[in-house]
């Protein structure tokens, strides 16, 4: 595989800057997934982001789909960096063949439109794509998408197995250099003043949410 074969085009590169963290801002609901150790990057995705993802990645469980996240990379007020999930973004218009996605120039371009559109504001910070029943995990693929494209010190990438209905986080350590390794926790968050709750039926246990503390193999390859 040759850099050339995925062009996801470049990925704006901003210092992480200093704002609430979701938990300690706004009125919101909070549920905690897992149990983050202490080298690890705080993750908060929005539930939103979250279906949004999901749905998009459960609408055809025979392909590999993919999709960018959009949000923000920030420290609060003691320096403690965290990521901030607001949106994620179906690639369309991808080429698609053996199952396998390709981002192509045109499929960038979009979401790079897309972003810039979002009333929010945010940025590209992680990408996500869909193992229909191969399992949770980074492949040799993803890994070099990671290194290439998604570099940054506090990029993530999400991925679901959406035949078993399984989810992975995955971050850079502070405590390794490297590549990516899976995260094992994060927090799902929706603004109160919307009025949104977090729906029990739908929303993954934090074992089958996170592949990676239920014993199962991720994050090697296979
Ligand atoms: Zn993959």
């Amino acid at each position: 595989m040759t850099r050339d074969e995925i062009q996801l085009g470049e990925v704006r590169r901003l210092a992480p800057r200093l704002r609430p963290r979701p938990d300690q801002g706004e009125p919101c609901t909070v549920v905690c997934c897992g149990h983050r150790s202490e080298h690890e990057l705080s993750i908060f995705i929005s539930w939103t982001a979250l279906q949004s993802l999901r749905n998009h990645l459960g609408s055809d469980s025979e392909v590999e789909l993919a999709g960018v996240l959009v949000g923000d990379q920030c420290h609060d007020d003691q320096a403690r960096p965290f990521v901030v999930v607001t949106h994620s973004l179906a690639a369309q218009d991808y080429e698609n063949s053996s199952g396998r996605f390709t981002f192509t120039h045109s499929t960038w371009d979009l979401i790079a439109r897309q972003v810039d559109q979002l009333s929010s504001g945010g940025r590209i910070i992680g990408w996500y794509h869909s193992h229909p029943g191969w399992g949770v995990f980074l492949s040799d693929r993803d890994h070099f998408i990671c290194e290439h494209f998604f570099s940054g010190a506090f990029d993530i990438a999400i991925v679901v197995d959406s035949q078993r209905n399984q989810l992975g986080l995955f971050h850079r350590s502070s405590l390794s250099s490297g590549g990516m390794r899976p995260a094992t926790a994060c927090t799902v968050f929706a603004p109160s003043e919307e009025g949104r709750e977090l729906p029990a039926e739908g929303f993954p246990d934090p074992l089958r949410f996170f592949a990676g503390s239920s014993g199962e193999a991720v994050g090697g390859e296979q």
